[in-house]
């Protein structure tokens, strides 16, 4: 069987013409983005712009210039570009920098739910029908444009689940809920991917996010453009870059089982650097224990989700009442009470919506004593040794001394 092929190029900085560079050599390493994209197709582009709106100096979404450098190489090609996410609102263009980008390059920006979403049948494990946005459904070829970081639930948020921003918002809650397991909801996950199928993913790893991604971990310089015709392999790719085994992301392993792309690093060929010379040695993990819940057979699942994943915990001096954690919620268990979030632990199924969507930092992950000591036992019997020295130094003695691999502004 042939190898995947997955572009590995340096890039330190957004500075558009160095990453611009940067990307039209992933591009070429890979055969160059006609062999993708023919002339003149209708292409949707999928960002990571993760609702509420965010800047992009926290990490948290697809950066601008990323899109810019990879959009201007797509101009060349095509003329009809359209460029969007499932958004709360369309200030999250403004705020993320993507509306300067339109203007400048005359490309569309669109809030998925204007045009709405349409039913479409899917062979999946546990979804047969989803609704997909109709401008995923009408486009010629669909390019995926993620962002590397760790999630709560999931450890890893790349190319394979970022297409869960093509689904309505109401839909993701309502899944949420009801696949709270992280092994199950990644195949929720992978159901929705394979309704999509990308012709191309380029991820940023320009400036990744470590700790507790998706939206409240610290910005973390990876120093990478990653990309591949096989979104799969691009995640398996990211992934070890940043010393996670493929083989521990649900996402990964499901799409790679079920052939949907190759998630085994022994079956891709990695183009330009070499893996092991820009690995970052010391990428912080999510607290949460989501991605242990799998190995559990199911009858003591319920009691290691209470003692072994981590809960949210308002933290009471930071948050604004803002209500995104409420709205986000798919069980009612965060609410207001006294001008302040709270969580009903009884409720709670600890699926981190509510965490992912605070923007202000005050939903905290937290382990218990039983959960902590299990994830040392989890890092020495996966040879992290990364984490392993974290968990020893008490989360200090990071090495910044290298690039790749400096973090940046610790929030
Ligand atoms: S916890 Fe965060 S999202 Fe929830 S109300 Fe407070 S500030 Fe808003
Ligand atoms: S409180 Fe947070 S983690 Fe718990 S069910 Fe609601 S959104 Fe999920």
């Amino acid at each position: 069987m042939a190898k995947a092929q997955v572009a590995l190029v340096r890039a330190e900085d957004y500075e558009l013409t160095r990453l611009k560079g940067a990307v039209e050599r992933a591009l070429d390493l890979l055969g160059g983005l006609e062999r993708f994209v023919p002339k003149g197709a209708k292409v949707f582009v999928k960002v990571n712009l993760l609702p509420p709106p965010s800047p992009p100096e926290r990490g948290i979404i697809t950066h601008p210039v990323f899109a810019e450098a990879f959009l201007s190489l797509l101009k060349e090609i095509t003329p009809h570009i359209v460029v969007g996410d499932d958004l709360h609102e369309g200030r999250s263009f403004d705020i993320g920098g993507y509306r300067d980008i339109s203007r400048r390059l005359g490309v569309e920006l669109l809030n998925l739910r204007e045009q709405g979403f349409e039913e479409v049948e899917v062979e999946g494990v546990i979804l047969k029908r989803i609704y997909i946005a109709r401008a995923v459904r009408e486009a010629d070829v669909i390019v995926n444009l993620p962002k590397l970081k760790t999630h709560a639930l999931t450890l890893f948020t790349g190319a394979v689940k970022n297409f869960y921003g093509v689904i309505p918002t109401g839909l993701r809650t309502q899944l949420h809920g009801e696949h709270p397991k992280p092994e199950e909801f990644a195949q929720v996950l992978v159901d929705i991917f394979s309704a999509v199928k990308p012709a191309l993913t380029v991820m940023d790893g320009v400036v990744g996010m470590e700790g507790p991604g998706p939206a409240n971990g610290t910005p973390r310089r990876v120093g990478l453009v990653i990309a591949g015709g096989d979104a799969v392999a691009v995640d398996a790719v990211a992934q070890s870059a940043v010393g996670i085994a493929p083989s521990r992301v649900w996402t990964t392993r499901h799409a790679h089982a079920r052939g949907l792309g190759i998630g085994d690093l022994a079956g891709i060929e990695v183009l330009g650097e070499a893996l092991a010379a820009v690995r970052v040695e010391d990428f912080r993990l999510p607290p949460a224990s989501g991605d242990l819940m799998g190995r559990f057979p199911p009858g003591i699942t319920r009691w290691a989700t209470r003692h072994l994943q981590a809960r949210p915990v308002v933290v009471r001096g930071r948050c604004v009442a803002c209500g995104a954690c409420v709205r986000a919620c798919p069980t009612g268990a965060a609410r207001l009470r006294d001008g302040k979030a709270w969580i009903d632990p009884r409720k709670c199924i600890r699926c981190m919506c509510c965490h992912e969507a605070c923007r202000y930092g005050a939903i905290d992950l937290r382990l218990d004593p039983l959960g902590r000591l299990f994830r040392v036992a989890e890092a020495w019997a996966f040879r992290d040794r990364t984490h392993r020295t974290r968990q020893r130094a008490g989360g200090k003695g990071q090495d910044t001394s290298s690039n790749p691999g400096r973090p940046l502004d610790k929030r």
